[in-house]
């Protein structure tokens, strides 16, 4: 059975290797580089909505994906395999903004990360990780 908790250690460590070596390559010399003045972009990961998850969430964040890397994406039955997904008409939780389109996995144009199938953005499951801004006591 293959250990979540090494294998995200493992993640993590290929994760700082890919950091160092991309501070290291020198770029290609067609490749254009901004202006000295010229203002950097952000890193990605620091932009994304993940970034607003407190530090269980983005545990879960980080675990779920990795789940899905050696299962696949979650079905949306009420299985063992499933993520229970209530669509639109039979999520009771809207009004606190607990929706897919809130949530951290939704793709735009009806997609998920980690669930498979056609995803509503007012639907939700229980594998829902929505940042604490969004949620509507
Ligand atoms: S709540 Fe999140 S994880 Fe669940 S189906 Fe919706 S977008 Fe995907």
């Amino acid at each position: 059975m293959k250990n979540i908790w090494l294998s995200n250690l493992d993640y993590q460590i290929n994760k700082i290797k890919r950091i160092n070596e991309a501070a290291h390559t020198k770029p290609d010399d067609d490749e254009e580089m901004p202006e000295d003045d010229e203002e950097m972009p952000e890193d990605d990961e620091e932009e994304g909505p993940e970034s607003k998850l407190n530090d269980r969430q983005k545990m879960m964040y980080e675990h779920y994906e990795h789940v899905v890397e050696a299962y696949g994406k979650f079905n949306q039955s009420a299985k063992a395999n499933g993520s229970h997904y209530a669509p639109a008409a039979k999520n009771p939780f809207q009004k606190n903004g607990m929706v897919c389109g809130n949530c951290v996995y939704f793709v735009g144009g009806g997609g998920c990360e980690i669930v498979s199938g056609k995803i509503e953005p007012m639907a939700i499951c229980k594998l829902w990780i929505i940042p604490q801004e969004l949620i509507k006591e």
